[in-house]
């Protein structure tokens, strides 16, 4: 791809409106049917007749009704699932911009190691002498998350960053009980947060407060200390931030609040920009989540399984859930539960108190934990200092590589950390960021993350990951520079973007108020 790509015009494209494939597909870009529209729920997919039924072992159990799915042939399934699998855009096809959620690599040696039988094939409730390898797993990748944060502690068991936030509010909950401080039920968010953060804390039954940014795209210091008081349980804070910054002044920011006498939670979903080179212990944080599932490169999105533990500060790691791993000096791993919380205390964690009981029915994410650890360890300490220094710099060719197509407004301040921020300013009347997002579309990326933050003027964040090559900066560039072009210069075509894509532009307010969940025979009601 060149770097002057001029962008779709209609007059390209043979074969569209004019002249309709009969199947509705495109060569390789196939339409697929609803698994009902293709099989009809009163066939089958296998050809057995149906047999005398002589012994119901079901216990009275059996089915009265039929099941209500489509009876579709093995291959038909096969392929039904396989071409709606290709319409899904994956880490695996190309660059994946999203910001704000590390879509990175996945080394398929994660894949391997975590499907080895005694990782995979192991079940919560065996006797604990009979995994000891699997807990190991979980209490290495511990220590190693405590060594690289600089804490004291770390709950290994919630299952999302969000998850994680809640975990960690709950430690600042009853470590403020513990003190007689219950009353203090506020906590300051700034502006720029992921919304999970106030949401976060408002399940955790506190009150959330606006810290406004400044112009720089950073917490807004003297506004925080004019607002912290005997009220405040303290700050929710997200760093690098979502502006893809780093906030300069955390360390002002912790001592004030702990001179308040409050807490400072840090949203570590992008530890990615700053693994192995600053410490959340050394920034006075006292909890912090860190999704493994972007920072150590375990696949992510879909719904797929996460994983949020969270590092404690020696403040509040008496206060975490259980149960929890601790390996004795003759290299045993206990698995710490309620009845024995104090038993182990002191050999690896400060304190083995908890307040909390379980987040989980188990011991967290193990596939996950396997995933992450094994990147850990092929990258070693080193290389995971380099994982941070290379996503930056991604990130910062990107947003130079775009500054003069692109409004880049903190591009002022500095450089940027592991995403780079866009806004619409300069785009032609009537033209938007959603526009650019439909265009990439056509250009066969994903698009960016788009209206976030909410600080800057229909934002674009772009997050390249550090396992991106300069060929496929510079491609991913040059498209998103033709799609911004466009933009500039208002090319109407780029209204009705995307044209190659299976469907064009949704109602996506309907489909979200007014989701269809449940397939409906046609005529039924
Ligand atoms: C992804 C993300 C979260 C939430 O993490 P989940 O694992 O999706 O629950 C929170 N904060 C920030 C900044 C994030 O990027």
């Amino acid at each position: 791809m060149s770097a002057n790509t001029s962008g779709w015009r209609p007059e390209m494209t043979p074969g569209k409106a004019d002249a309709p494939t009969t199947t509705g597909n495109k060569a390789l870009m196939l339409e697929e049917p609803l698994i009902f529209e293709i099989g009809s729920t009163r066939t089958t997919g296998v050809d057995f007749a149906d047999g005398d039924v002589h012994h119901d072992r079901l216990g009275g159990l059996t089915r009265k009704a039929p099941i209500g799915l489509p009876g579709l042939s093995e291959p038909e399934t096969v392929r039904h699932y396989t071409r709606l699998s290709r319409q899904n855009y994956a880490i695996d096809l190309g660059l994946f911009p999203l910001g704000s959620c590390t879509m990175k690599h996945n080394p398929r040696l994660n894949e391997k190691m975590a499907r080895l039988p005694g990782f995979a094939d192991i079940h919560p409730l065996q006797p604990v002498d009979t995994v000891q390898g699997a807990l190991g797993v979980i209490n290495e990748l511990a220590m190693w998350l405590i060594k690289l944060t600089g804490m004291a502690g770390v709950a290994m068991t919630p299952k999302a960053g969000a998850h994680g936030e809640l975990c960690g509010m709950l430690c600042i909950k009853a470590a403020l009980a513990a003190r007689g401080e219950g009353g203090r039920k506020v906590v300051l968010v700034p502006e720029s947060a992921h919304g999970t953060n106030p949401a976060t804390a408002a399940v955790a039954g506190f009150t959330v407060e606006d810290i406004p940014a400044t112009a720089d795209g950073r917490v807004d210091l003297a506004a925080l200390e004019a607002r912290l008081g005997p009220d405040v349980a303290g700050i929710m804070i997200t760093n690098p931030n979502t502006c893809g910054l780093f906030e300069r002044d955390l360390k002002k920011i912790s001592d004030a609040v702990h001179a308040a006498g409050g807490y400072v939670y840090c949203d570590g979903a992008n530890f990615n920009a700053i693994v192995g080179k600053v410490r959340a212990g050394d920034l006075g944080i006292d909890a912090m989540h860190i999704n493994l599932h972007k920072t150590f490169s375990t696949p992510h999105g879909g719904g797929g399984p996460g994983s949020g533990p969270v590092v404690l500060s020696a403040a509040l790691s008496a206060f975490g859930p259980l149960p929890y791993t601790a390996r004795t000096a003759d290299g045993y791993v206990h698995l710490v539960e309620e009845g024995d919380a104090d038993a182990f205390s002191a050999e690896h964690y400060d304190g083995a108190v908890t307040c909390l009981g379980r987040m989980t029915a188990f011991h967290g994410q193990m596939g996950m934990f396997t995933r992450a650890l094994t990147y850990i360890l092929s990258h070693g300490a080193d290389g995971l200092r380099q994982v941070a220094e290379d996503a930056v710099l991604n990130a910062n060719y990107v947003l130079r590589g775009l500054a003069d197509v692109l409004d880049a407004p903190f591009a002022g301040s500095g450089p940027c950390m592991h995403e780079a921020l866009f806004s619409d300013e300069g785009f032609a009347d009537g033209f938007s960021t959603l526009d650019v997002a439909k265009g990439l579309i056509d250009e066969g990326f994903h698009p960016m993350t788009v209206y976030f933050p909410l600080v800057v003027h229909g934002a674009m964040l772009v997050e390249p990951t550090e396992t991106e090559s300069k060929a496929a900066l510079d491609q991913f560039i040059a498209a998103l520079r033709s799609v911004a072009q466009r933009a500039r210069a208002g090319d109407a075509s780029l209204k009705t973007a995307p044209h190659f894509a299976p469907r064009a532009r949704l109602d996506e307010t309907l489909a979200a108020r007014r989701p269809m969940l449940v397939w409906k025979e046609p005529g039924a009601d």
